[in-house]
């Protein structure tokens, strides 16, 4: 399959791909530097552009539509309450919103609920809720907060101090304070932070696996030692599971495999399967702290969202559909060990179920980028994380003869860029 027109759709030039990239770059703030392609519609894991070329989609809006493109029972979720309801504020409870919320309650240790739009969003509520907790219980100086280098927990400017990424915070001005970086994976570094540095921490906030910056796992015994460290010193655990949650790790949430329970996990992109949501949860004690007044979102646990979420999770918490991430997960890996061995191009092949890293190696050492673009134009969608690493994260419904496809569709592209 290449990026072939499909012969059922008619296009007109105004409308076309280069058309709206043109314009695009006149309305558009230049923040983001998108492909040339124009998604026009979607059905599973299959995508067309506004040319009508097809393309196999290994990336799923960066980790988000989970169930694919325009899923008949998200697209009826969304339908239904539409006819009925779209929006009251937090004025108003709605019965989707309390629903989902007694869902994910269900579904893990969450004895509260706090839902808002986005990933970032519901970071800020847990780091805000962290230290309102520690003022609440331990005064006013335990406010500090521990991150680790090369995090990335959104683009707020709380979340982008808290992420390990100086390049997405540096130059906005002066950042907020008390938040110490350490080495990802560096269990020697967490456990040298003693003394009035430990006792001033309110939270350690981490990513199960880091996406953004190259699909890296926590190691076991560092998430250990992260959750002893909170355990001794009266701080929160921050699970930050909003690339990893809602069915990708081949786990409902990947905390679900290791022996440790968060206090504070935050859940977005595939919790809508598309559609804007995110959701932090926490246990009955910690969630006073949060009391009438204290945070809100006019947007957050908006009855539409809530009802596509719905819809979202009793498709994904089902035994056999994480069973299968599993299974068609391990089949991709093995796909990618493949290729990288076939034409050595990867060091590293690295993640769990649907979501994926290969670590570039010789000579396609840093060209994730041209990688990226050598697939799309022979018709497949992947993500990169840097530029060192291919980043896939397909529909968790994905087929296996999709994925084959689309590993026959990189290897293709790999082995053809010069
Ligand atoms: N946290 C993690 C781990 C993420 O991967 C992302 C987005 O990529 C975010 C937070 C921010 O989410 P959003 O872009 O929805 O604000």
């Amino acid at each position: 399959m290449s990026a072939r027109p499909a012969s059922d759709t008619t296009h007109d030039n105004a409308h076309g791909n280069s058309a709206v990239r043109a314009q695009y770059a006149q309305v558009m703030t230049p923040n983001y530097a998108p492909m040339d392609i124009i998604p026009d519609r979607g059905d599973g894991s299959r995508l067309w552009d506004c040319d009508g070329n097809e393309y196999l989609d290994f990336a799923a809006g960066i980790a988000v539509s989970g169930l694919g493109h325009a899923h008949p029972q998200l697209r009826a979720a969304l339908a239904a309450q539409a006819d009925k309801l779209w929006h009251v504020s937090n004025l108003l409870a709605t019965a989707p919103t309390v629903e989902l919320a007694q869902r994910l309650c269900e579904a893990t240790f969450a004895e509260r609920v706090f839902f808002a739009n986005s990933g970032a969003d519901v970071n800020e509520a847990a780091l805000k809720l962290a230290r309102r907790y520690a003022h609440d219980n331990f005064g006013a100086d335990k406010a500090e907060i521990i991150a680790f280098d090369n995090a990335f927990h959104g683009r707020t400017l709380f979340t982008v101090s808290v992420g390990g990424q100086p390049k997405y915070s540096d130059g906005f001005g002066p950042k907020p304070g008390a938040i110490t970086h350490l080495p990802f994976n560096d269990i020697a570094a967490l456990k040298n932070v003693i003394g009035a540095v430990a006792e001033k921490t309110c939270a350690v906030i981490l990513e199960p696996i880091q996406g953004e910056s190259g699909v890296m796992p926590a190691h076991p015994d560092f998430i250990r030692t992260a959750a002893e460290f909170c355990a001794r010193h009266d701080a929160l655990l921050i699970f930050d599971e909003i690339q990893t949650g809602v069915g990708r790790s081949g786990h409902l949430y990947m905390y679900q495999q290791l022996d440790i329970t968060p206090d504070i996990l935050t859940t977005a992109k595939g919790l809508g399967g598309g559609f804007p949501i995110g959701a932090m949860l926490t246990t009955e004690k910690i969630a006073q702290s949060l009391s009438v007044g204290a945070h809100g979102s006019t947007f957050g646990g908006n009855p539409m969202a809530c009802a596509v979420a719905n819809a979202v999770l009793e498709i994904v918490n089902t035994r056999e559909m994480l069973e299968a991430v599993g299974q068609k997960g391990a089949a991709l890996k093995r796909g990618l060990i493949d290729i990288g061995a076939r034409l050595s191009a990867f060091a590293e092949v690295r993640g769990a179920g649907m979501l994926l890293g290969c670590e570039l190696a010789g000579a396609y050492q840093n060209r994730a980028r041209d990688i990226l673009h050598a697939a799309a134009a022979r018709g497949l969608l992947i993500l990169v994380a840097g530029e060192n690493v291919l980043r896939i994260a397909p529909a968790l419904t994905i087929s296996e003869g999709e994925i084959a496809d689309g590993l026959e569709l990189l290897a293709g592209a790999i082995g053809g860029i010069d």
